[in-house]
């Protein structure tokens, strides 16, 4: 019988589980105070300030100015909404 070991064991899982819900507890703390402020700063807009939405006529989708494809004066999602658009 070595009591020893087991109970360095326990302190380890326990200082584990401290390590774990200290993670937790600061993870959600950082997510509730982020939240926070950026719905404070912004309560309109939950885009991100000065990214402009653009309707893709094919699939009448809203994509980020930035992420769509310019074909012909409009905006597409993708290269086959852009071909399915032009071609009819
Ligand atoms: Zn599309």
């Amino acid at each position: 019988m070595e009591p020893g070991p087991v109970r360095q064991t326990t302190v380890l899982l326990r200082l584990l589980l401290f390590v774990v819900v200290a993670w937790i507890v600061i993870t959600a703390m950082r997510a509730y105070l982020v939240a926070r402020k950026s719905s404070t700063r912004n309560p309109n807009l939950a885009k991100p300030r000065g990214e402009e939405m653009v309707l893709d006529p094919q699939c009448q989708s809203y994509v980020p100015k930035s992420e769509a494809l310019l074909r012909k004066g409009n905006y597409y999602c993708s290269e086959k909404c852009a071909a399915l658009h032009l071609t009819g």
